[in-house]
C-alpha cells in the first residue's frame, strides 16, 4: 500500500469505528482499529481539524482507571444530499444525516423529461435541497436507474433517455460538492448493509417494482461486475418450454424473463380476480420460479441472506416462503441451511438512504 492510501485507509478505519461505535476514547479506538495510539491521535487531530469529529470532554461514568477523553463523529452537524430518481413520475429528494434520517424532503414531478432536460430537473431538484440545508453538507449521493460505472457516468437508463451521461461530474461542478451516483438497487443494498443490520458477508437485495432488480454486497463490498451491471438478473429466462408455465413477453423483446413473473405488474396481473387460495398458490409459484433462479446465484457467492424489497402484501407470505423451501432444496445444506430470505427491513426510503451511503463511503471511507 503507498503511504498516502495507507493514510486514507486508516483515517477511514477511525471514522468507521465514530460512525458505528459511538463516542469513543483515542485507546477504544487504537484497540477496535489495531492502529497505534500515536497514530489514533494524529488522525483524530486532523478529523477534528476538519470539522468532522469533536473533542467531547472527559468519560462521566464510573470506570475503573483513569477517566479519559471522549472524541465523537459531528453527525448531529453534517448533512447529505440524497436524490432518488427510480419513481418515473417524480423524481424524489432528501436532506439526510449520516444515521440516514431524513431531515427534509423536496420532489419535483418528470413531466415526461428525458435527456438534457431531465439532467436540468436533476441539478435544480439537488440545488433546491442544497440550498435548503442548515448544516454542511459532505456531498450528494443519487440513486438512479440504468447501468453505471464507479465514476458515476451513466452508461445507459432507457426510462430517463440517458446513454453515457457523466451526471457525477456534471453535478459536482453544478454544485459545488462532491457528487456520487449509483445504480437504484446497488443502493438499496448499501442501505440494507449500513442502515439495516443485513449481512455484510453476502447479501442480495432483490428489487421488485415496475421492473426486477438486485445489488449484492459481498465480503462487506458493493458487487459490480465486468459491465458494472452485477445483479441484473430481472432479464434471466426463467420460464420456458420445460416449466409448464405460459411465458409471456418482456419489455426486452425475449419471453419468460425473471421480470415477467415477479415484477409488481406481473404479481397484479398472476393474481388478479383470484380468491384467497388462489392467489396464494400463484404467488408461491413466483416464489418458487424466484428460488429457481436464485439458487446458482446463492452458491456462487455463498450468500447469508436473500432481502425482498417490495410491496409486502405480495411479497411477504407464499412468495418468500416458496423460494425460500426451493432455494433449501436446490443448495448445499451449508450454504441453503442457514439462509435467510425475508423482506428490506428500511422502508420507502430505502434508495434515498443508500444513495447518503455513498457519500459516506466515497467521500469518508464509511460504510
Ligand atoms: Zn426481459
Amino acid at each position: 500500500m503507498l503511504p498516502g492510501h495507507a493514510r486514507a485507509h486508516n483515517r477511514a478505519l477511525v471514522l468507521g469505528h465514530l460512525f458505528r461505535t459511538g463516542p469513543s476514547s483515542r485507546a477504544d479506538i487504537a484497540r477496535s482499529t489495531g492502529l497505534t495510539r500515536v497514530t489514533v491521535s494524529d488522525l483524530v487531530g486532523e478529523l477534528v481539524d476538519e470539522g468532522l469529529v469533536a473533542d467531547l470532554g472527559v468519560r462521566t461514568e464510573n470506570r475503573v482507571g483513569k477517566p479519559a477523553t471522549l472524541v465523537g463523529m459531528r453527525t448531529d452537524e453534517l448533512a447529505i444530499v440524497a436524490l432518488d430518481l427510480t419513481d418515473d413520475a417524480e423524481a424524489l429528494g432528501a436532506l439526510l444525516t449520516p444515521h440516514g434520517e431524513v431531515l427534509l424532503r423536496r420532489s419535483v414531478p418528470w413531466s415526461g423529461r428525458a435527456g438534457a432536460a431531465a439532467v436540468d430537473l436533476v441539478r435544480e431538484l439537488a440545488r433546491e435541497v442544497l440550498a435548503a440545508a442548515d448544516r454542511r453538507v459532505i456531498g450528494a449521493g443519487i440513486a438512479s436507474p440504468g447501468v453505471i460505472d464507479p465514476d458515476g457516468t451513466v452508461v445507459q437508463a432507457p426510462n430517463r433517455g440517458w446513454q453515457d451521461v457523466p451526471l457525477a461530474a456534471l453535478l459536482t461542478e453544478a454544485l459545488g460538492v462532491p457528487v456520487h451516483v449509483a445504480n437504484d438497487a446497488d443502493t438499496r443494498a448499501l442501505a440494507e448493509f449500513t442502515y439495516g443490520g443485513a449481512a455484510g458477508s453476502g447479501t442480495l437485495v432483490l428489487t421488485i417494482g415496475a421492473g426486477v432488480g438486485a445489488g449484492v454486497v459481498v465480503d462487506g463490498g458493493l458487487l459490480r461486475g465486468t459491465h458494472f451491471a452485477a445483479g441484473e438478473i430481472g432479464h434471466v429466462t426463467v420460464v420456458d418450454a420445460t416449466t409448464g408455465e405460459q411465458p409471456y413477453p418482456c419489455a426486452c423483446g425475449r419471453y419468460g424473463c425473471l421480470e415477467t413473473v415477479l415484477s409488481v405488474p406481473a404479481l397484479r396481473r398472476r393474481t388478479a380476480g383470484l380468491d384467497h387460495d388462489s392467489a396464494a398458490a400463484a404467488l408461491a409459484s413466483a416464489g418458487r420460479l424466484l428460488g429457481l433462479a436464485l439458487a446458482p446465484v446463492v452458491s456462487v457467492l455463498d450468500l447469508a441472506e436473500v432481502l425482498l424489497s417490495g410491496p409486502p402484501e405480495l411479497l411477504d407470505g407464499p412468495l418468500l416462503a416458496a423460494a425460500l423451501d426451493t432455494l433449501r432444496e436446490r443448495t448445499m445444506p451449508v450454504i441453503g441451511s442457514g439462509l435467510v430470505v425475508r423482506t428490506g427491513s428500511l422502508g420507502e426510503d430505502v434508495a434515498l438512504a443508500g444513495a447518503a451511503v455513498l457519500v459516506l463511503s466515497g467521500q469518508l471511507g464509511v460504510s
